[in-house]
């Protein structure tokens, strides 16, 4: 691998998905070429976005957009609007995306983007300016069969609305498949909004199942209330029967041993801004929630949240990871030596893509499907997802995580030859 070693930056977000490519390329023995095309973007356009605030004052803001890899189909991957945003985060999880489309078996590839701000601090008007800027700055590099964005961290269907609209305004036609999660009148799919956490649910029923465990009744901690948590805890007691102990959001976490209820909690959130103020529960760090004594463990946040650090102190029996990178390498061993089972990322944060993928596939033909089928669908591509992992970890006595890469990198190493990449 010593050849092109030393083209990527040091030190960055991506060198961890970047070690661990390099084992998996190890393992099914492909050649060094193939780690070069695996291991570096196939395109990286950065820019800076410059709008009116709301005061007249000037302010500017870096954007990006990654494509890491297209050999499968289209770049497809989501935006992300962070105050702490930086490109070596956009690259891994770029590269992050192009696995996970793989894992599942979609015909997409995997991109990423962002812009560094801090959209707590944004009226409505300057988050719009925001957003339709950006889909103007990366006009060229978007579209349904280039590269389709999706929602992210602190980006909603609202904005995306914003941007389909900026980007049919350009294009002179209706383009609904440029960009996924859009608002059901806008093309959008049923499900959609919640098809993170259910895909979630769906994966860790299936993993149940096989280990011979009965998930009714048994607790849980969710790390984060956005999207993913929100939706998983309601989905987690209506389809599982599950008992959600603890939650957090950026604000702190709480917790109560009789469980803490749905409804109650995403009510609270929606009025207060933060779960911490349900007063039927008692506070605590959120690192405490991620040690606490609970069967199944579910980091619905931002990454890196499991490591050398906590591994040696979790006590669920199950991680289900909803966020993107959550555990790192280190911690990940840690995890499997203790026995541990991880449901990693790129499997069980797929649903969100996944019904991207039906959204797009709905446009195309112009025929919205019920969302019986949606969510039929989405159960069998999860289902089958895991299924090869499975078969994946048996065969080269690997972990969940590695072996979700070895599924995903061989896939896509076998698009890259058929078309003469390599
Ligand atoms: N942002 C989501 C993810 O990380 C969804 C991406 C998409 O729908 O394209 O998987």
């Amino acid at each position: 691998m010593s050849m092109f070693k030393g083209e990527r930056g040091r030190g960055e977000d991506v060198d961890l998905v970047i070690q661990q490519l390099e084992e998996a390329v190890e393992i099914l023995q492909l050649p060094e070429t193939a780690f070069y095309l695996l291991s570096t973007p196939e395109r990286e356009v950065r820019t800076r976005i410059t709008i009116k605030m709301d005061n007249g004052e000037p302010a500017v803001f870096p954007a990006y957009r990654i494509l890491w890899n297209s050999a499968c189909g289209p770049g497809k991957g989501g935006l992300r609007f962070h105050p702490e945003e930086t490109v070596g985060m956009i690259r891994k999880l770029a590269a992050l995306m192009s696995w996970k489309t793989a894992v599942v078996g979609l015909p997409l590839g995997g991109a990423k983007g962002g812009v560094k701000c801090d959209v707590k601090r944004l009226s409505v008007s300057e988050k719009e300016r925001i957003c339709r800027q950006y889909v103007r700055r990366f006009y060229d590099v978007l579209g349904p069969r280039l590269d389709v964005p999706a929602p992210d961290v602190y980006v909603d269907s609202r904005m995306i609305g914003w941007m389909l609209d900026e980007y049919e305004l350009r294009n002179g036609g209706k383009e609904p498949g440029v960009i996924t999660g859009k608002p059901l009148e806008l093309g959008g799919s049923s499900a959609r909004f919640e098809a993170t956490a259910r895909g979630g649910v769906y994966v860790l029923r299936a993993a149940a199942r096989r280990l011979g465990v009965e998930l009714e009744g048994k607790t849980v901690a969710i790390q984060g209330y956005g999207n993913a948590g929100g939706h998983f805890h309601r989905l987690a007691e209506e389809i599982l029967g599950l008992k959600i102990v603890a939650v957090s959001d950026s604000s702190g976490a709480i917790y109560n041993s009789h469980g803490l209820s749905a409804s109650e909690i995403g009510q609270c959130k929606a009025e207060t801004g933060s779960v911490i103020h349900w007063r039927e529960a008692d506070q605590m760090a959120n690192w405490e929630l991620l040690e606490l004594d609970v069967d199944v463990l579910v980091p619905a946040a931002l990454g890196d949240v499991i490591t050398m650090e906590n591994a040696e102190s979790i006590k669920a029996s199950m991680v289900l990871e909803l966020a993107n990178g959550p555990t790192t390498r280190e911690a990940d061993k840690i995890l499997a030596e203790r026995n541990i089972t991880v449901l990693p990322d790129m499997l069980s944060s797929a649903g969100g893509v996944t019904v991207s993928y039906f959204e797009q596939v709905q446009n195309a033909s112009n025929y919205y499907w019920p969302k019986k089928k949606v969510l039929t669908l989405l159960d069998q591509k999860m289902c089958e997802g895991l299924e090869k992992l499975m078969k994946m970890a048996d065969k080269h006595g690997v972990d969940n995580r590695m072996a979700a890469y070895l599924v995903a990198v061989q896939k896509v190493y076998q698009a890259m030859v058929l078309r003469g990449w390599l």
